[in-house]
């Protein structure tokens, strides 16, 4: 008897644990993973890494690039699709389209796309779509209240920045009310408001970033003021806390550290401007001021865009009245002790409207240009990171035509 107890004890612990194990080590591997702070956009992710290679949006379609860069390809294998060229009524029955698409993740094998939520028709809504790495398997993971601008991942989160115009009862607001939203991701029912503000008249959140315990967001004021304030919550307390101890700035963020703009002249009229920069510890502590001496350029008054891992990336003024005459404008590449390994010209980069200092092998830079017909071009450029100090020139990831990939759709 005795001897049966323990048996079916040991029986007992052995389904237990079995049922347990998938689960359990799926959570661990969600919930340790890092947004991939290189691809997050001023407003969202338009293009992001996985472990085969990049995916990107053109227009209302997903893509995807090989790890070489050498081919894109829509995700869908649907037979006989033709994707972007089906009839408006068709399109919506491609696996790669996604209304309106803001925002991308790709993680553990699966895609994340934040997109209009057709199924909604009596205003726009914004929802998070879940699907397999082939396109397959579309699921509607969590929709917004109204707006939706850009969502990430981060250690078993999501982190959405929304907007809302209408109070509980459908009462238009004064202010929009802006908010930064955490979900889990293995309970999207499970959603704290983390960050709320209703006092800016065209307030809106760029730059939604997470590294390490903090996630780093610029609230801006697009009414005439135009003010940025740099803020961060500290994911563990929650506590809201701006980010420098400067009035109007821009975050960079770096390999443990943060570079930072610090506006002190701003000219509206002729978009004229000067600037400090500053680099602080990821607390947002222990300020030191990057000067000519440290990053030669900041003498001319160089833009600093972004940052990596290894690189401090600036280029110089494209526009106002100090804009540098456009072919001889360049991208200058540092390392983080100041040396200057790359100069880059600005080549066909016209009108840049979002960029990613990615990994450790490309950058990218999304534009759109305006050609004639009320059309525009989109196109995504990459610098090879391993051509930088020999021949380092802006490449053609993709380009084509706004009125093809965002053309009409009937659903
Ligand atoms: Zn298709």
């Amino acid at each position: 008897m005795k001897k049966n107890l323990s048996l079916y004890i040991s029986l007992l612990c052995f389904l237990l644990l079995s049922s347990c194990s998938p689960s359990s080590s799926k959570s661990q591997s969600e919930s340790f993973s890092d947004c991939q702070k290189g691809f997050m956009g001023i407003s969202g992710n338009k293009i992001y890494p996985s472990s085969d290679g990049y995916y990107f949006f053109a227009g209302h379609y997903l893509m995807f690039a090989d790890r070489h860069l050498k081919e894109t390809t829509f995700v869908c294998n649907k037979p006989e699709c033709l994707h972007a060229e089906e009839a408006p009524e068709n399109r919506i029955n491609c696996n790669a389209f996604f209304l309106e698409p803001r925002s991308l993740i790709c993680e553990d094998n699966n895609l994340y796309i934040l997109g209009r939520n057709l199924q909604i028709k009596e205003y726009d809504a914004y929802s998070i779509y879940k699907t397999d790495i082939d396109g397959n398997n579309r699921s509607n993971i969590y929709t917004a209240k109204e707006q939706m601008d850009a969502f990430l991942l981060h250690q078993g989160n999501i982190y959405t920045s929304e907007l809302n115009f209408t109070d509980d009862n459908g009462k238009l607001l004064d202010n929009p009310i802006v908010s930064i939203h955490k979900i889990s991701l293995a309970n999207t029912k499970k959603e704290d408001v983390i960050f709320q503000d209703d006092t800016l008249n065209e307030g809106r959140i760029n730059r939604l970033n997470c590294y390490n315990h903090y996630c780093y967001f610029d609230l801006i004021d697009f009414s005439e003021t135009m003010t940025t304030e740099s803020k961060k919550i500290n994911l563990d307390t929650l506590e809201i806390s701006n980010s420098f101890p400067f009035d109007t700035a821009s975050t960079i963020l770096g390999k443990n550290c943060i570079f930072c703009e610090e506006s002190i002249e701003n000219d509206l009229t002729n978009h004229t401007w000067k600037s400090r920069y500053w680099q602080l510890d990821v607390n947002g502590e222990n300020p030191v001021e990057l000067t000519k001496e440290f990053f030669s350029v900041i003498e001319k008054n160089a833009i600093m865009l972004t940052a990596d891992d290894k690189y401090v990336y600036f280029h110089d003024i494209d526009y106002g009245a100090n804009a540098v005459a456009k072919e001889e404008r360049r991208f200058y590449v540092y390392t983080y002790d100041g040396n200057l390994v790359c100069e880059i010209p600005f080549g066909e980069i016209q009108n840049y409207i979002d960029y990613y200092a990615g990994d450790n092998r490309y950058l990218f830079i999304y534009e759109k240009v305006p050609v004639e017909n009320d059309d525009s071009k989109i196109i995504y450029r990459y610098l090879d990171k391993t051509k930088f100090g020999k021949d380092a020139r802006f490449e053609v990831l993709f380009e084509g035509y706004q009125s093809q990939y965002y053309g009409t759709t009937i659903y």
